[in-house]
């Protein structure tokens, strides 16, 4: 049986009063960080409460679900929510995610970022996107690396239908929340230093990072957006 409307509730009220606590923590703005609602495991009833529930940025990581979701949410009525393209995404994909999607949040290759921006041009509009790093050094992890950051990052930002508003990474998957702290904390130093250097501008300023096994971590360590999907349907 789908998860209830009260539960979702209580279970967002848990994860917001977290969030707030870890922003206490580190003099940071409740109002800074904004929760992506991740939908990829659930129908379309559950994600009506997720708009009534004043939780309008969506994620999904699959673009055939991306996209279906968008068309179906959008004839249902509700709130219209924002979509987050949070998976790896190919090139062949990219047009239709373009069309639907508020903020890209996978962009790992050259030619990846050259498609978005062709593709938004073709569309007249400029694309929000995040470079996805990988910190954890896991092979099988998509996101560039660390190393390669900044010169992507460079080569993205003379793109005039892209716009890059900041990184992305996932951290291992594991247990323990501590565990993913050294990942959250080498994106935002890699983060600082691309600032440092004037990279994207004042649109350069999200950190999406931290998911439902660790999101008060990635916020004490300066995520701006996190992605949470089984925390609020348990
Ligand atoms: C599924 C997913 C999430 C959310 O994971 P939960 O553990 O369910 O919170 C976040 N980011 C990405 C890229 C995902 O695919």
């Amino acid at each position: 049986m789908a998860v209830t409307k009260s539960r979702m509730e209580e279970n967002l009220a848990r994860i917001s009063g977290s969030i707030a606590a870890a922003c206490e923590l580190r003099g940071r703005r409740r109002g800074d960080v904004t929760i992506v609602a991740v939908t990829k495991a659930v129908g379309t009833d559950t994600i009506e409460n997720l708009l009534d529930m004043g939780l309008t940025d969506l994620g999904e990581n699959r673009v055939q679900q991306l996209i279906g979701r968008a068309d179906e949410i959008s004839g249902a009525g509700a709130a219209t929510p924002r979509w987050h393209m949070i998976g790896h995404l190919q090139r062949n994909k990219v047009n239709a995610v373009v069309e639907v999607a508020q903020m890209i949040h996978s962009v790992d290759s050259l030619r990846l970022a050259e498609e978005i921006n062709v593709r938004a041009e073709g569309q007249g509009k400029v694309c929000d996107v995040l470079l996805q790093v990988n910190c954890s050094r896991e092979t099988r992890k998509h996101g560039v690396a660390v190393g390669a950051a900044m010169y992507l990052g460079e080569l993205m930002c003379t793109m005039k239908h892209l716009r890059l508003v900041g990184l992305m990474t996932m951290a291992p998957l594991v247990d323990d929340p501590e565990a993913a702290r050294p990942t959250f904390v080498q994106l935002r130093e890699l983060f600082e230093e691309m600032r440092h250097e004037k990279i994207g501008g004042e649109h350069f300023r999200h950190l999406s990072m931290g998911m439902s096994q660790d999101y008060a971590v990635a916020v004490e360590e300066g995520a701006t957006i996190v992605r949470i999907g089984t925390a609020l349907y348990e």
